[in-house]
């Protein structure tokens, strides 16, 4: 399969050249020629099948021409090897739970499905591949880990000093061994912009061989589209028919183009919800059609501080560039930190489920757009506990942390400190390569 570049100025690549360059050379992302519709059959059986072999088929509709399926198969095994159960949070509305991976966070399935990928990729070449990420929180710590200890592979994860929680920070900067973490002096949007610059520097390039692991690699976002399936999948299991509705927190917009795709490929979701905090850059565009990105501004719900989506243009591309047709099948609610909050102390108090930030901007999206006959499933992005401190001053209980969340606090901070100035980072990125 081929994949071109949204902005239409670079040559088309296979899927080799697309997840080890990760962003296109004209700066566009990566899309793949075709989105195959799934068959009739593999709808009807789905409410029987498991979490691995639905996200099989669904990787095999996308990557089975360039990957062995044995190969394939393993790679999913070897991405899935957690639960990601549906729970009924209260009438007509059910929450996945996205977070039982190594580091209770949703982006553990497309960073440990791209570390299986490209060290696919990379045994075939004999040179270091170097991914930079940039992260405002979960990003970083999911890449780090899935990555942790991959041969052939070196991770530099920069991450904005002071604007990411303890114990998200504990998950990237303690790692050591293939896993660099630069604690730079300023914004996301500074890192991200970091990030970009790398790519876009002829002697770096020509030194070192980069790629990236943020959500535009097609080989981390794609496999996001795999939940949606299995979402789908309990619902039938429990006898669930009605129209689907599935709310999204929304950062960086990956997660939320995922489930488009697989709505493309079949899926029968009606329409999404995308839950944006303060930073509501994408609300904003379904609203009046105008883009405008901006410098995102700090909330409760850090990983959706997202400024300039960067899976925007996914998004128009998929559809064209068609406003009408973007909003047909999507719309949005934003929310500030203090309705944030009341929404975990509420939806505690009334069911007893306790939400992360994250979850829940996309349950109150959720309640405020679901029409009455639809059915509404939530994502729930991040384990409670990753937010330690401002979930237990919403419910004023303490909360647990799990046994694999706390091994992470007791290792010692390794981070390299960083001005935003690219020349300085060039600088390291050639010193450790
Ligand atoms: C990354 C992240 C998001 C936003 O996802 P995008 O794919 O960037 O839109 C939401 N919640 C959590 C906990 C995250 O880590």
């Amino acid at each position: 399969m081929q994949y071109y570049s949204t902005n239409k100025k670079a040559c088309d690549v296979s899927l080799q050249e697309a997840v080890v360059k990760g962003l296109a050379p004209d700066r566009g992302l990566y899309m793949p020629e075709r989105i195959a519709q799934l068959p009739t059959h593999f709808f009807e059986q789905i409410g029987d099948s498991s979490l691995q072999d639905i996200s099989k088929t669904v990787a095999e509709a996308f990557f089975g021409e360039d990957i062995p399926k044995d190969e394939l198969d393993a790679i999913v095994n070897g991405t899935l090897s957690f639960e990601i159960p549906l729970k009924k949070v209260e009438e007509d509305i059910y929450v996945l739970e996205l977070f039982h991976g190594p580091t209770f966070a949703f982006k553990d399935v497309g960073a440990r499905f791209m570390a299986r990928m490209l060290s696919h990729f990379v045994m075939e070449r004999q040179q270091t591949v170097n991914v930079l990420v940039a992260t405002s929180g979960d990003t970083g710590s999911a890449v780090a880990n899935g990555f942790l200890g991959v041969e052939g592979i070196r991770v530099f994860v920069l991450y904005p000093s002071g604007k990411v929680s303890d114990i998200q920070e504990a998950q990237f900067n303690t790692l050591g061994q293939n896993i660099v973490a630069l604690e730079v002096d300023g914004t996301f949007d500074d890192c991200q912009a970091l990030v970009k610059s790398a790519f876009m520097d002829d002697e770096l390039n020509n030194r070192i061989k980069l790629t990236s692991a943020n959500s535009i690699n097609v080989a981390r976002f794609l496999p996001q589209s795999f939940y949606y399936f299995w979402a789908y999948a309990q619902l039938i299991g429990r006898g669930e028919f009605a129209k689907r509705v599935v709310s999204v927190p929304s950062g960086n917009l990956g997660n939320l183009t995922a489930g488009l795709f697989a709505k493309r490929m079949g899926l029968p979701i009606d329409r999404f919800i995308a839950a944006n905090n303060r930073n509501d850059v994408f609300r904003e565009y379904l609203q009046t059609g105008q883009y405008r990105p901006r410098a995102s501004v700090q909330t409760i719900a850090n990983a959706m501080d997202v400024g300039a989506p960067s899976n925007f243009d996914r998004i128009l591309d998929l559809y064209s560039h068609s406003h009408k047709a973007i909003t047909h099948d999507v719309s949005s609610y934003r929310y500030s930190d203090e309705e944030i909050k009341a929404a975990i102390k509420n939806v505690y108090r009334e069911s007893g489920y306790l939400l992360d930030p994250h979850g829940a901007s996309a349950y109150l999206a959720l309640k405020e757009g679901k029409k009455p006959d639809e059915t509404g499933i939530f994502l729930a992005t991040a384990h409670p506990a990753k937010f330690k401190e401002s979930v237990e001053a919403c419910v004023g209980i303490p909360i647990e942390i799990p046994d694999g969340l706390a091994a992470f606090m007791q290792h010692k901070k390794q981070s390299i400190a960083l001005p935003n100035d690219f020349n300085l980072f060039k600088k390291e990125l050639i010193g450790r390569s």
